[in-house]
Protein backbone atom coordinates (compact mmCIF):
# COMPACT_ATOMS: atom_id res chain seq x y z
CA UNK A 1 0.00 0.00 0.00
CA UNK A 2 1.69 3.31 -0.99
CA UNK A 3 1.90 5.58 1.64
CA UNK A 4 0.15 8.86 1.38
CA UNK A 5 2.54 11.73 0.05
CA UNK A 6 1.40 14.26 2.47
CA UNK A 7 -1.58 15.24 5.06
CA UNK A 8 -1.09 18.82 4.38
CA UNK A 9 -4.11 20.75 3.54
CA UNK A 10 -2.33 22.80 1.04
CA UNK A 11 -1.34 19.56 -0.50
CA UNK A 12 -5.26 18.56 -1.23
CA UNK A 13 -5.86 22.13 -2.33
CA UNK A 14 -3.84 21.79 -4.99
CA UNK A 15 -4.38 18.90 -6.23
CA UNK A 16 -8.11 20.23 -6.47
CA UNK A 17 -7.05 23.53 -8.23
CA UNK A 18 -5.81 21.31 -10.46
CA UNK A 19 -8.54 19.46 -11.36
CA UNK A 20 -11.00 20.10 -15.00
CA UNK A 21 -14.33 19.41 -12.94
CA UNK A 22 -15.60 21.71 -10.79
CA UNK A 23 -15.94 20.60 -7.17
CA UNK A 24 -18.28 22.30 -4.97
CA UNK A 25 -19.91 21.94 -1.60
CA UNK A 26 -22.41 23.62 -0.23
CA UNK A 27 -24.34 24.21 3.10
CA UNK A 28 -27.94 23.10 3.61
CA UNK A 29 -29.14 26.78 2.97
CA UNK A 30 -27.36 26.42 -0.91
CA UNK A 31 -24.31 28.55 0.58
CA UNK A 32 -20.68 27.81 -0.63
CA UNK A 33 -18.60 26.37 1.81
CA UNK A 34 -15.88 25.29 -0.74
CA UNK A 35 -15.63 25.45 -4.29
CA UNK A 36 -11.94 24.61 -6.43
CA UNK A 37 -10.91 26.84 -9.21
CA UNK A 38 -12.43 25.40 -12.22
CA UNK A 39 -15.97 26.05 -10.81
CA UNK A 40 -15.86 29.53 -12.16
CA UNK A 41 -14.05 28.40 -15.46
CA UNK A 42 -17.25 26.04 -15.91
CA UNK A 43 -20.19 28.09 -14.58
CA UNK A 44 -18.99 32.04 -14.86
CA UNK A 45 -21.02 34.18 -12.65
CA UNK A 46 -21.66 31.46 -9.92
CA UNK A 47 -23.97 28.72 -9.31
CA UNK A 48 -26.95 31.21 -9.14
CA UNK A 49 -27.92 29.31 -12.69
CA UNK A 50 -27.79 26.27 -11.04
CA UNK A 51 -30.77 27.32 -9.01
CA UNK A 52 -32.74 30.28 -10.50
CA UNK A 53 -35.22 29.26 -13.62
CA UNK A 54 -34.26 32.96 -15.20
CA UNK A 55 -32.58 34.35 -18.57
CA UNK A 56 -30.79 37.07 -16.36
CA UNK A 57 -28.18 34.08 -14.85
CA UNK A 58 -25.17 33.90 -16.80
CA UNK A 59 -26.22 30.74 -18.05
CA UNK A 60 -29.56 29.10 -18.45
CA UNK A 61 -29.74 25.34 -17.80
CA UNK A 62 -31.28 22.77 -20.49
CA UNK A 63 -32.22 19.28 -20.02
CA UNK A 64 -30.44 17.11 -22.88
CA UNK A 65 -33.72 18.12 -24.92
CA UNK A 66 -33.13 21.13 -24.86
CA UNK A 67 -36.15 22.12 -22.79
CA UNK A 68 -35.61 24.70 -19.62
CA UNK A 69 -35.77 23.75 -16.85
CA UNK A 70 -38.20 24.71 -13.91
CA UNK A 71 -36.73 25.56 -10.57
CA UNK A 72 -37.50 22.31 -9.23
CA UNK A 73 -35.48 20.45 -11.68
CA UNK A 74 -32.25 22.32 -11.20
CA UNK A 75 -29.82 20.45 -10.05
CA UNK A 76 -28.69 22.72 -7.06
CA UNK A 77 -32.18 22.79 -5.29
CA UNK A 78 -32.14 18.53 -6.08
CA UNK A 79 -29.01 18.45 -4.45
CA UNK A 80 -30.56 20.53 -1.40
CA UNK A 81 -33.43 18.55 -1.32
CA UNK A 82 -31.54 15.53 -0.98
CA UNK A 83 -31.84 13.62 -4.01
CA UNK A 84 -28.64 11.93 -5.97
CA UNK A 85 -27.40 13.08 -8.94
CA UNK A 86 -25.59 10.88 -11.04
CA UNK A 87 -23.81 11.96 -13.68
CA UNK A 88 -26.94 13.74 -15.27
CA UNK A 89 -26.68 15.55 -18.68
CA UNK A 90 -27.32 19.06 -18.88
CA UNK A 91 -27.15 21.62 -21.37
CA UNK A 92 -25.55 25.07 -20.38
CA UNK A 93 -26.62 28.23 -22.27
CA UNK A 94 -23.55 30.77 -21.92
CA UNK A 95 -25.29 34.46 -22.44
CA UNK A 96 -21.54 35.64 -22.63
CA UNK A 97 -19.69 35.01 -24.95
CA UNK A 98 -22.90 32.90 -26.67
CA UNK A 99 -21.74 29.84 -26.29
CA UNK A 100 -23.19 26.03 -25.44
CA UNK A 101 -21.39 23.88 -22.91
CA UNK A 102 -22.24 20.20 -22.28
CA UNK A 103 -21.97 19.04 -18.29
CA UNK A 104 -22.41 16.31 -16.31
CA UNK A 105 -23.81 16.77 -12.91
CA UNK A 106 -22.93 14.30 -9.68
CA UNK A 107 -24.30 15.21 -6.47
CA UNK A 108 -24.35 13.22 -2.69
CA UNK A 109 -23.72 14.23 0.98
CA UNK A 110 -20.75 15.68 1.94
CA UNK A 111 -19.20 12.51 3.59
CA UNK A 112 -16.89 14.61 6.01
CA UNK A 113 -17.49 17.40 8.75
CA UNK A 114 -21.08 19.31 8.23
CA UNK A 115 -24.07 17.70 8.21
CA UNK A 116 -26.19 18.30 5.65
CA UNK A 117 -23.53 19.88 3.18
CA UNK A 118 -23.90 18.27 -0.12
CA UNK A 119 -20.89 17.24 -2.85
CA UNK A 120 -21.52 18.65 -6.58
CA UNK A 121 -19.20 17.69 -9.29
CA UNK A 122 -19.75 19.11 -12.71
CA UNK A 123 -17.76 17.95 -15.64
CA UNK A 124 -17.42 19.67 -19.21
CA UNK A 125 -18.08 16.95 -21.96
CA UNK A 126 -18.85 19.14 -24.52
CA UNK A 127 -15.51 17.88 -26.46
CA UNK A 128 -17.14 14.35 -25.92
CA UNK A 129 -20.74 15.70 -27.28
CA UNK A 130 -19.09 17.16 -30.29
CA UNK A 131 -17.42 14.11 -31.57
CA UNK A 132 -20.63 12.04 -30.96
CA UNK A 133 -22.51 14.91 -32.86
CA UNK A 134 -19.82 14.13 -35.61
CA UNK A 135 -20.27 10.72 -35.67
CA UNK A 136 -23.88 10.74 -36.06
CA UNK A 137 -23.91 13.37 -38.31
CA UNK A 138 -21.19 10.93 -40.79
CA UNK A 139 -23.86 7.93 -39.68
CA UNK A 140 -26.70 9.63 -41.40
CA UNK A 141 -24.60 11.73 -44.48
CA UNK A 142 -22.54 11.18 -47.20
CA UNK A 143 -19.06 12.15 -46.70
CA UNK A 144 -18.28 12.94 -50.40
CA UNK A 145 -21.46 15.05 -50.82
CA UNK A 146 -22.18 16.33 -47.50
CA UNK A 147 -25.81 15.17 -48.10
CA UNK A 148 -28.34 12.59 -46.21
CA UNK A 149 -27.52 9.29 -46.91
CA UNK A 150 -30.01 6.51 -47.57
CA UNK A 151 -29.80 5.87 -43.94
CA UNK A 152 -31.53 9.20 -43.19
CA UNK A 153 -33.83 9.27 -46.29
CA UNK A 154 -35.27 5.87 -45.75
CA UNK A 155 -35.61 7.57 -42.03
CA UNK A 156 -37.29 10.61 -43.78
CA UNK A 157 -39.84 8.37 -45.51
CA UNK A 158 -40.71 6.20 -42.98
CA UNK A 159 -41.49 9.81 -41.26
CA UNK A 160 -43.37 11.08 -44.28
CA UNK A 161 -45.29 7.77 -44.58
CA UNK A 162 -46.39 7.83 -40.72
CA UNK A 163 -47.67 11.56 -41.32
CA UNK A 164 -49.26 11.26 -44.13
CA UNK A 165 -51.76 8.21 -42.17
CA UNK A 166 -53.21 11.41 -40.31
CA UNK A 167 -53.40 13.74 -43.57
CA UNK A 168 -54.25 10.53 -46.00
CA UNK A 169 -55.25 13.37 -49.05
CA UNK A 170 -51.79 15.00 -49.54
CA UNK A 171 -49.85 13.97 -52.36
CA UNK A 172 -46.18 13.60 -51.82
CA UNK A 173 -43.54 12.66 -55.00
CA UNK A 174 -40.37 10.70 -54.73
CA UNK A 175 -37.93 11.05 -57.38
CA UNK A 176 -35.17 8.78 -58.00
CA UNK A 177 -32.06 9.93 -59.90
CA UNK A 178 -29.59 7.93 -61.44
CA UNK A 179 -26.73 9.38 -63.81
CA UNK A 180 -26.33 7.90 -67.39
CA UNK A 181 -23.61 6.00 -68.06
CA UNK A 182 -21.35 7.29 -64.61
CA UNK A 183 -19.02 4.73 -65.23
CA UNK A 184 -17.70 6.05 -68.36
CA UNK A 185 -16.34 8.68 -66.84
CA UNK A 186 -14.99 7.07 -63.87
CA UNK A 187 -12.98 4.49 -66.41
CA UNK A 188 -12.02 7.24 -68.48
CA UNK A 189 -11.18 10.05 -66.34
CA UNK A 190 -10.33 8.25 -63.01
CA UNK A 191 -12.52 8.06 -59.82
CA UNK A 192 -11.24 11.66 -58.37
CA UNK A 193 -12.63 13.71 -61.02
CA UNK A 194 -15.92 11.03 -60.79
CA UNK A 195 -16.27 12.05 -57.31
CA UNK A 196 -15.88 15.59 -58.35
CA UNK A 197 -18.60 15.01 -60.97
CA UNK A 198 -20.50 13.23 -57.77
CA UNK A 199 -20.01 16.52 -55.70
CA UNK A 200 -21.43 18.91 -58.00
CA UNK A 201 -23.96 16.68 -59.20
CA UNK A 202 -25.22 16.89 -55.22
CA UNK A 203 -24.84 20.72 -55.09
CA UNK A 204 -26.19 21.22 -58.89
CA UNK A 205 -29.41 19.14 -57.34
CA UNK A 206 -29.59 21.16 -54.15
CA UNK A 207 -29.55 24.72 -55.57
CA UNK A 208 -32.85 23.28 -57.50
CA UNK A 209 -34.86 21.13 -54.88
CA UNK A 210 -37.33 23.47 -52.55
CA UNK A 211 -35.70 24.09 -48.81
CA UNK A 212 -38.46 21.67 -47.32
CA UNK A 213 -37.82 18.75 -49.32
CA UNK A 214 -34.96 16.30 -48.67
CA UNK A 215 -32.52 15.91 -51.17
CA UNK A 216 -30.04 12.35 -50.18
CA UNK A 217 -27.21 10.38 -52.02
CA UNK A 218 -28.32 6.91 -51.86
CA UNK A 219 -24.57 5.25 -52.95
CA UNK A 220 -22.79 5.17 -56.62
CA UNK A 221 -24.08 7.74 -59.01
CA UNK A 222 -28.05 7.46 -57.57
CA UNK A 223 -29.53 10.27 -55.92
CA UNK A 224 -33.40 10.65 -54.11
CA UNK A 225 -35.58 13.54 -53.58
CA UNK A 226 -38.75 13.46 -51.38
CA UNK A 227 -40.75 16.10 -52.05
CA UNK A 228 -43.54 15.87 -49.33
CA UNK A 229 -46.36 18.46 -50.04
CA UNK A 230 -47.30 19.07 -53.94
CA UNK A 231 -50.29 20.42 -55.88
CA UNK A 232 -50.32 18.04 -58.50
CA UNK A 233 -48.16 15.11 -60.23
CA UNK A 234 -47.79 18.26 -62.75
CA UNK A 235 -45.39 20.13 -60.09
CA UNK A 236 -43.50 16.68 -59.78
CA UNK A 237 -42.40 16.80 -63.40
CA UNK A 238 -41.26 20.32 -63.53
CA UNK A 239 -39.03 19.60 -61.16
CA UNK A 240 -37.91 16.50 -62.43
CA UNK A 241 -37.22 18.50 -65.60
CA UNK A 242 -35.24 21.08 -63.74
CA UNK A 243 -33.19 18.62 -62.13
CA UNK A 244 -32.84 17.13 -65.45
CA UNK A 245 -31.56 20.35 -67.11
CA UNK A 246 -29.04 21.38 -64.28
CA UNK A 247 -27.35 17.75 -64.76
CA UNK A 248 -27.13 18.72 -68.72
CA UNK A 249 -25.32 22.01 -67.90
CA UNK A 250 -21.42 21.13 -69.27
CA UNK A 251 -19.14 19.61 -66.64
CA UNK A 252 -15.99 21.06 -66.76
CA UNK A 253 -13.32 18.00 -65.95
CA UNK A 254 -9.85 18.07 -66.87
CA UNK A 255 -10.11 21.55 -69.14
CA UNK A 256 -12.56 19.46 -71.18
CA UNK A 257 -16.42 20.15 -71.18
CA UNK A 258 -18.19 16.82 -70.53
CA UNK A 259 -21.87 16.12 -70.61
CA UNK A 260 -23.74 14.00 -68.29
CA UNK A 261 -27.41 13.06 -68.60
CA UNK A 262 -29.96 11.45 -65.58
CA UNK A 263 -32.76 8.94 -65.78
CA UNK A 264 -35.03 10.04 -63.62
CA UNK A 265 -38.02 7.57 -61.91
CA UNK A 266 -41.10 9.19 -59.99
CA UNK A 267 -43.37 7.40 -57.63
CA UNK A 268 -46.49 9.63 -56.35
CA UNK A 269 -47.91 8.43 -52.73
CA UNK A 270 -47.63 8.26 -50.00
CA UNK A 271 -51.64 6.88 -49.96
CA UNK A 272 -50.64 3.54 -51.59
CA UNK A 273 -47.09 2.81 -49.52
CA UNK A 274 -47.11 0.66 -46.46
CA UNK A 275 -43.23 1.03 -46.16
CA UNK A 276 -40.44 3.42 -47.08
CA UNK A 277 -38.85 -0.04 -49.39
CA UNK A 278 -41.78 -0.22 -51.48
CA UNK A 279 -41.73 3.35 -52.70
CA UNK A 280 -38.24 3.76 -53.20
CA UNK A 281 -38.48 0.49 -55.03
CA UNK A 282 -40.80 1.92 -57.07
CA UNK A 283 -39.43 4.75 -57.99
CA UNK A 284 -36.25 2.97 -58.91
CA UNK A 285 -38.68 0.67 -61.11
CA UNK A 286 -39.79 3.72 -62.92
CA UNK A 287 -35.93 4.94 -63.54
CA UNK A 288 -35.10 1.56 -64.80
CA UNK A 289 -37.91 2.24 -67.46
CA UNK A 290 -36.02 4.99 -69.17
CA UNK A 291 -32.29 4.11 -68.26
CA UNK A 292 -30.10 5.12 -71.06
CA UNK A 293 -32.79 5.90 -73.32
CA UNK A 294 -32.01 9.17 -75.06
CA UNK A 295 -34.42 12.24 -74.26
CA UNK A 296 -36.32 10.65 -71.78
CA UNK A 297 -36.18 12.34 -69.49
CA UNK A 298 -38.71 11.30 -66.31
CA UNK A 299 -41.30 8.08 -66.05
CA UNK A 300 -43.80 8.01 -63.59
CA UNK A 301 -44.37 4.76 -62.15
CA UNK A 302 -47.75 3.35 -62.60
CA UNK A 303 -49.10 -0.50 -60.83
CA UNK A 304 -48.58 -1.85 -64.39
CA UNK A 305 -45.01 -1.22 -63.38
CA UNK A 306 -44.94 -3.15 -60.87
CA UNK A 307 -46.55 -6.22 -62.48
CA UNK A 308 -43.50 -5.80 -65.42
CA UNK A 309 -41.21 -6.07 -62.39
CA UNK A 310 -42.72 -9.09 -60.65
CA UNK A 311 -42.58 -10.38 -64.48
CA UNK A 312 -38.99 -9.52 -64.40
CA UNK A 313 -37.97 -10.91 -60.71
CA UNK A 314 -39.45 -14.34 -62.13
CA UNK A 315 -37.92 -13.96 -65.18
CA UNK A 316 -34.59 -13.62 -63.94
CA UNK A 317 -34.89 -16.48 -61.34
CA UNK A 318 -35.98 -19.03 -64.33
CA UNK A 319 -32.68 -17.53 -66.27
CA UNK A 320 -30.68 -19.05 -64.00
CA UNK A 321 -32.25 -22.11 -64.15
CA UNK A 322 -32.16 -21.63 -67.94
CA UNK A 323 -28.44 -22.74 -68.46
CA UNK A 324 -27.98 -25.19 -66.22
CA UNK A 325 -31.70 -27.06 -67.44
CA UNK A 326 -30.42 -26.85 -71.05
CA UNK A 327 -33.09 -24.55 -72.25
CA UNK A 328 -31.27 -22.11 -74.42
CA UNK A 329 -31.50 -22.40 -78.55
CA UNK A 330 -29.82 -20.31 -81.04
CA UNK A 331 -31.56 -19.76 -84.40
CA UNK A 332 -29.15 -18.46 -87.19
CA UNK A 333 -30.44 -16.04 -89.94
CA UNK A 334 -28.88 -16.59 -92.95
CA UNK A 335 -26.78 -13.63 -94.34
CA UNK A 336 -26.35 -13.42 -97.89
CA UNK A 337 -24.14 -11.57 -100.67
CA UNK A 338 -26.32 -9.12 -102.18
CA UNK A 339 -25.10 -9.00 -105.60
CA UNK A 340 -26.49 -13.22 -106.33
CA UNK A 341 -28.55 -13.54 -103.20
CA UNK A 342 -26.70 -16.87 -102.21
CA UNK A 343 -26.20 -17.18 -98.70
CA UNK A 344 -22.62 -17.34 -97.17
CA UNK A 345 -22.66 -17.37 -93.81
CA UNK A 346 -25.53 -16.87 -90.50
CA UNK A 347 -25.85 -14.78 -87.39
CA UNK A 348 -26.51 -16.93 -84.63
CA UNK A 349 -29.45 -15.42 -82.36
CA UNK A 350 -30.49 -16.69 -79.19
CA UNK A 351 -33.43 -18.04 -77.68
CA UNK A 352 -34.82 -19.18 -74.57
CA UNK A 353 -37.65 -22.54 -74.60
CA UNK A 354 -39.34 -21.67 -71.63
CA UNK A 355 -41.12 -24.15 -69.77
CA UNK A 356 -44.45 -22.33 -69.62
CA UNK A 357 -44.04 -19.00 -71.68
CA UNK A 358 -42.96 -20.82 -74.71
CA UNK A 359 -40.20 -19.60 -77.01
CA UNK A 360 -38.56 -16.30 -75.95
CA UNK A 361 -36.72 -13.62 -78.36
CA UNK A 362 -33.87 -12.23 -76.47
CA UNK A 363 -35.77 -8.88 -76.87
CA UNK A 364 -37.37 -10.55 -72.77
CA UNK A 365 -33.99 -12.00 -71.71
CA UNK A 366 -31.36 -10.74 -72.68
CA UNK A 367 -31.54 -7.58 -70.99
CA UNK A 368 -32.21 -9.43 -67.45
CA UNK A 369 -28.87 -11.36 -68.63
CA UNK A 370 -27.28 -7.95 -68.69
CA UNK A 371 -28.27 -6.38 -65.10
CA UNK A 372 -27.11 -10.01 -63.46
CA UNK A 373 -23.73 -10.60 -65.10
CA UNK A 374 -25.73 -14.52 -66.23
CA UNK A 375 -25.04 -12.86 -69.99
CA UNK A 376 -21.62 -14.04 -69.58
CA UNK A 377 -22.07 -17.44 -69.09
CA UNK A 378 -24.75 -17.54 -71.71
CA UNK A 379 -22.33 -15.99 -74.00
CA UNK A 380 -19.96 -18.50 -73.74
CA UNK A 381 -22.72 -20.74 -73.89
CA UNK A 382 -23.92 -19.27 -77.30
CA UNK A 383 -20.36 -19.34 -78.97
CA UNK A 384 -19.54 -22.81 -78.12
CA UNK A 385 -22.75 -23.89 -79.21
CA UNK A 386 -22.79 -21.80 -82.24
CA UNK A 387 -19.12 -23.56 -83.31
CA UNK A 388 -20.22 -26.50 -82.39
CA UNK A 389 -23.30 -26.59 -84.37
CA UNK A 390 -21.47 -25.25 -87.25
CA UNK A 391 -18.64 -27.76 -87.57
CA UNK A 392 -21.32 -30.51 -86.96
CA UNK A 393 -23.40 -29.33 -90.08
CA UNK A 394 -20.25 -28.77 -92.09
CA UNK A 395 -19.05 -32.47 -91.51
CA UNK A 396 -22.52 -33.14 -92.98
CA UNK A 397 -23.13 -30.69 -95.47
CA UNK A 398 -19.67 -30.16 -97.47
CA UNK A 399 -21.99 -27.13 -99.09
CA UNK A 400 -21.54 -25.36 -96.00
CA UNK A 401 -17.84 -25.43 -95.48
CA UNK A 402 -17.29 -21.87 -96.19
CA UNK A 403 -20.32 -20.45 -93.96
CA UNK A 404 -19.40 -18.37 -91.76
CA UNK A 405 -21.22 -17.72 -88.27
CA UNK A 406 -21.53 -14.43 -86.54
CA UNK A 407 -22.31 -14.47 -82.55
CA UNK A 408 -22.85 -11.23 -80.86
CA UNK A 409 -21.26 -10.42 -77.79
CA UNK A 410 -22.21 -7.79 -74.68
CA UNK A 411 -20.36 -5.38 -73.52
CA UNK A 412 -20.26 -7.27 -69.93
CA UNK A 413 -18.25 -9.77 -71.80
CA UNK A 414 -15.63 -7.84 -71.94
CA UNK A 415 -15.05 -7.41 -68.46
CA UNK A 416 -13.56 -10.42 -68.04
CA UNK A 417 -9.86 -11.60 -67.94
CA UNK A 418 -8.14 -13.69 -70.62
CA UNK A 419 -10.98 -13.23 -73.01
CA UNK A 420 -9.03 -14.09 -76.01
CA UNK A 421 -7.61 -16.90 -74.07
CA UNK A 422 -11.73 -18.14 -73.81
CA UNK A 423 -12.52 -17.65 -77.09
CA UNK A 424 -9.46 -19.88 -78.00
CA UNK A 425 -10.23 -22.78 -75.97
CA UNK A 426 -13.41 -23.04 -77.42
CA UNK A 427 -11.86 -22.99 -81.31
CA UNK A 428 -9.71 -25.37 -80.14
CA UNK A 429 -12.62 -27.84 -78.39
CA UNK A 430 -15.40 -27.35 -81.29
CA UNK A 431 -12.58 -28.12 -84.10
CA UNK A 432 -14.14 -24.83 -85.98
CA UNK A 433 -11.95 -22.86 -88.36
CA UNK A 434 -11.63 -19.34 -86.39
CA UNK A 435 -11.38 -17.77 -90.01
CA UNK A 436 -15.11 -18.49 -90.22
CA UNK A 437 -16.22 -16.76 -87.22
CA UNK A 438 -17.05 -13.12 -86.51
CA UNK A 439 -17.92 -11.27 -83.82
CA UNK A 440 -20.35 -8.61 -83.56
CA UNK A 441 -20.18 -5.19 -80.75
CA UNK A 442 -21.84 -2.70 -80.66
CA UNK A 443 -20.68 0.87 -80.07
CA UNK A 444 -21.64 0.73 -76.28
CA UNK A 445 -18.56 -1.65 -75.92
CA UNK A 446 -15.95 0.49 -77.44
CA UNK A 447 -16.79 3.33 -74.80
CA UNK A 448 -17.51 0.88 -71.78
CA UNK A 449 -14.32 -0.97 -72.05
CA UNK A 450 -11.62 2.17 -73.90
CA UNK A 451 -8.54 1.09 -72.85
CA UNK A 452 -8.30 -1.99 -72.50
CA UNK A 453 -10.50 -3.03 -75.31
CA UNK A 454 -7.86 -2.68 -78.50
CA UNK A 455 -5.72 -5.00 -76.79
CA UNK A 456 -8.08 -7.58 -76.77
CA UNK A 457 -9.38 -7.15 -80.15
CA UNK A 458 -6.21 -7.31 -81.50
CA UNK A 459 -5.73 -10.45 -79.68
CA UNK A 460 -9.01 -11.63 -81.10
CA UNK A 461 -8.05 -10.75 -84.63
CA UNK A 462 -4.78 -12.30 -84.08
CA UNK A 463 -6.46 -16.18 -84.26
CA UNK A 464 -8.32 -15.00 -87.72
CA UNK A 465 -11.39 -14.12 -86.17
CA UNK A 466 -13.37 -11.20 -88.40
CA UNK A 467 -14.42 -8.03 -85.88
CA UNK A 468 -17.95 -6.42 -87.03
CA UNK A 469 -19.73 -3.09 -85.45
CA UNK A 470 -23.39 -4.24 -85.13
CA UNK A 471 -26.14 -1.89 -85.46
CA UNK A 472 -24.03 0.54 -86.73
CA UNK A 473 -25.40 4.31 -86.62
CA UNK A 474 -27.45 4.13 -83.84
CA UNK A 475 -24.63 4.54 -80.99
CA UNK A 476 -22.39 7.43 -80.57
CA UNK A 477 -21.75 7.34 -84.15
CA UNK A 478 -18.16 8.58 -83.38
CA UNK A 479 -16.86 7.29 -86.44
CA UNK A 480 -12.90 8.20 -84.91
CA UNK A 481 -12.74 4.84 -83.91
CA UNK A 482 -13.47 2.58 -87.21
CA UNK A 483 -9.95 4.35 -87.44
CA UNK A 484 -8.64 3.38 -84.05
CA UNK A 485 -9.93 -0.40 -83.93
CA UNK A 486 -8.98 -3.25 -86.00
CA UNK A 487 -13.02 -3.88 -87.45
CA UNK A 488 -13.74 -6.11 -90.84
CA UNK A 489 -17.37 -5.44 -91.11
CA UNK A 490 -19.46 -2.47 -90.51
CA UNK A 491 -23.20 -3.92 -89.89
CA UNK A 492 -25.62 -0.56 -91.00
CA UNK A 493 -28.57 -1.14 -88.82
CA UNK A 494 -32.56 -1.92 -89.53
CA UNK A 495 -33.32 1.83 -88.76
CA UNK A 496 -31.32 3.14 -91.91
CA UNK A 497 -32.11 0.52 -94.36
CA UNK A 498 -35.95 1.23 -93.16
CA UNK A 499 -36.53 4.50 -93.62
CA UNK A 500 -34.20 4.82 -96.74
CA UNK A 501 -37.18 3.96 -99.14
CA UNK A 502 -39.21 7.20 -98.25
CA UNK A 503 -36.61 9.54 -96.27
CA UNK A 504 -34.48 10.62 -98.45
CA UNK A 505 -31.32 11.85 -95.73
CA UNK A 506 -31.72 8.26 -94.80
CA UNK A 507 -30.81 7.41 -98.20
CA UNK A 508 -28.26 9.66 -98.15
CA UNK A 509 -26.56 8.47 -94.80
CA UNK A 510 -26.71 4.79 -96.19
CA UNK A 511 -24.60 6.13 -99.43
CA UNK A 512 -22.35 7.81 -97.09
CA UNK A 513 -22.01 4.89 -94.66
CA UNK A 514 -21.41 2.10 -97.79
CA UNK A 515 -18.59 4.89 -98.96
CA UNK A 516 -17.19 5.22 -95.67
CA UNK A 517 -16.73 1.61 -94.84
CA UNK A 518 -15.23 1.39 -98.93
CA UNK A 519 -12.54 3.76 -98.07
CA UNK A 520 -11.35 2.12 -94.56
CA UNK A 521 -11.65 -1.28 -96.43
CA UNK A 522 -14.16 -2.79 -94.91
CA UNK A 523 -17.09 -5.27 -95.39
CA UNK A 524 -21.17 -3.68 -94.98
CA UNK A 525 -23.68 -5.93 -94.19
CA UNK A 526 -27.20 -4.13 -94.24
CA UNK A 527 -29.61 -5.90 -91.93
CA UNK A 528 -33.19 -5.64 -91.70
CA UNK A 529 -33.92 -5.88 -95.49
CA UNK A 530 -37.62 -6.30 -95.66
CA UNK A 531 -38.88 -5.52 -98.90
CA UNK A 532 -37.57 -6.11 -102.84
CA UNK A 533 -37.12 -2.41 -102.81
CA UNK A 534 -34.99 -2.50 -99.60
CA UNK A 535 -32.59 -4.77 -101.80
CA UNK A 536 -32.98 -2.96 -104.90
CA UNK A 537 -31.64 0.06 -102.94
CA UNK A 538 -29.01 -1.79 -101.34
CA UNK A 539 -28.09 -3.38 -104.95
CA UNK A 540 -27.52 0.39 -106.66
CA UNK A 541 -25.60 1.61 -103.47
CA UNK A 542 -23.25 -1.93 -104.48
CA UNK A 543 -23.62 -3.30 -100.70
CA UNK A 544 -21.85 -6.71 -100.52
CA UNK A 545 -24.06 -8.41 -97.64
CA UNK A 546 -27.56 -8.47 -96.64
CA UNK A 547 -29.60 -9.66 -93.76
CA UNK A 548 -33.38 -10.13 -93.13
CA UNK A 549 -36.72 -11.06 -93.70
CA UNK A 550 -36.96 -10.65 -97.27
CA UNK A 551 -34.28 -14.00 -97.57
CA UNK A 552 -34.67 -15.55 -94.40
CA UNK A 553 -36.07 -14.94 -90.81
CA UNK A 554 -33.81 -16.71 -88.45
CA UNK A 555 -34.44 -20.56 -87.79
CA UNK A 556 -34.31 -23.46 -85.85
CA UNK A 557 -31.35 -25.87 -86.83
CA UNK A 558 -33.68 -28.17 -88.24
CA UNK A 559 -35.09 -25.27 -90.42
CA UNK A 560 -31.67 -24.64 -91.71
CA UNK A 561 -31.00 -28.09 -92.77
CA UNK A 562 -34.10 -28.55 -94.14
CA UNK A 563 -33.20 -25.16 -96.35
CA UNK A 564 -29.50 -26.32 -97.38
CA UNK A 565 -31.55 -30.03 -98.43
CA UNK A 566 -34.00 -27.68 -100.44
CA UNK A 567 -31.19 -25.97 -101.83
CA UNK A 568 -28.69 -29.15 -102.52
CA UNK A 569 -31.89 -30.19 -104.55
CA UNK A 570 -32.56 -27.08 -106.41
CA UNK A 571 -28.90 -26.92 -107.34
CA UNK A 572 -28.74 -30.04 -108.91
CA UNK A 573 -32.08 -28.83 -111.27
CA UNK A 574 -29.73 -25.68 -111.65
CA UNK A 575 -32.39 -23.58 -110.18
CA UNK A 576 -31.79 -20.13 -108.46
CA UNK A 577 -31.24 -20.14 -104.49
CA UNK A 578 -32.93 -18.99 -101.42
P1 LIG B 1 -28.92 -7.97 -83.60
O1 LIG B 1 -27.61 -8.56 -83.25
O2 LIG B 1 -28.90 -6.66 -84.30
O3 LIG B 1 -29.69 -9.05 -84.41
C1 LIG B 1 -30.54 -8.78 -85.46
C2 LIG B 1 -31.95 -8.73 -85.00
O4 LIG B 1 -32.73 -8.21 -86.04
C3 LIG B 1 -32.51 -10.13 -84.71
O5 LIG B 1 -33.48 -10.00 -83.70
C4 LIG B 1 -33.17 -10.46 -86.01
O6 LIG B 1 -34.19 -11.41 -85.89
C5 LIG B 1 -33.74 -9.12 -86.39
N1 LIG B 1 -33.94 -9.02 -87.83
C6 LIG B 1 -33.21 -9.56 -88.79
N2 LIG B 1 -33.72 -9.25 -89.99
C7 LIG B 1 -34.80 -8.46 -89.78
C8 LIG B 1 -35.74 -7.80 -90.63
O7 LIG B 1 -35.70 -7.88 -91.84
N3 LIG B 1 -36.70 -7.05 -90.03
C9 LIG B 1 -36.78 -6.94 -88.67
N4 LIG B 1 -37.74 -6.21 -88.16
N5 LIG B 1 -35.91 -7.55 -87.85
C10 LIG B 1 -34.92 -8.30 -88.39
P2 LIG B 1 -33.49 -10.92 -82.44
O8 LIG B 1 -33.14 -12.31 -82.79
O9 LIG B 1 -34.76 -10.65 -81.74
O10 LIG B 1 -32.28 -10.35 -81.63
C11 LIG B 1 -32.34 -9.09 -81.08
C12 LIG B 1 -31.04 -8.69 -80.47
O11 LIG B 1 -30.74 -9.49 -79.34
C13 LIG B 1 -29.86 -8.85 -81.39
O12 LIG B 1 -29.80 -7.79 -82.27
C14 LIG B 1 -28.74 -8.84 -80.38
O13 LIG B 1 -28.43 -7.53 -80.02
C15 LIG B 1 -29.36 -9.55 -79.20
N6 LIG B 1 -28.90 -10.93 -79.20
C16 LIG B 1 -29.39 -11.99 -79.86
N7 LIG B 1 -28.66 -13.09 -79.57
C17 LIG B 1 -27.68 -12.70 -78.74
C18 LIG B 1 -26.58 -13.37 -78.09
O14 LIG B 1 -26.34 -14.57 -78.27
N8 LIG B 1 -25.79 -12.63 -77.28
C19 LIG B 1 -26.02 -11.31 -77.08
N9 LIG B 1 -25.17 -10.64 -76.28
N10 LIG B 1 -27.02 -10.64 -77.67
C20 LIG B 1 -27.84 -11.34 -78.49
MG1 LIG C 1 -26.01 -8.85 -84.21
MG1 LIG D 1 -27.86 -5.57 -85.30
Amino acid sequence: MPQPLSTQPEFYLTVLSQLSEAIVVIDQAGGIVFCNPATEALLPGGLEGLAVPNKTTAYQVLDPHHRPLVAAELPLNRALSGQHLNNEELLLVMASPPCHRWVTVTSCPYPGPGSGHSLLTLRDISASKQREATLIAQAFHDTLTGLPNRHLFMDRLSHALALAHEHPNGLMALLFIDLNRFKVINDNLGHRVGDDVLVEVGSRLQAIVPPDCTIARLGGDEFAVLVEDIATSSSAIDLAEQLYAAIGQPFLLLSQEVYISASIGIALGPATYQSAGEWLRDADVAMYQIKDKPNQMWHIFDSSLRMQQNLRLQTEIDLRQALAKGELRLHYQPIVTISNQEICGFEALVRWQHPTRGLLPPGEFIHIAEATGLIIPLGWWVMTEACRQMQAWTTTYPVMAGFTVSVNMSSKQFSEHNLATKIQEIIVKTGFDAHRLKIEITEGVLIDHSDTIIKTLEQIKAMGIKLLVDDFGTGYSSLSYLHRFPFDCLKIDRSFIENADQDFEKLEILQSVVRLAWNLGLDVVAEGIETPRHYAQLKALRCELGQGYLFSRPLAPEAVEAMIMQKLAHSLDHTPTV
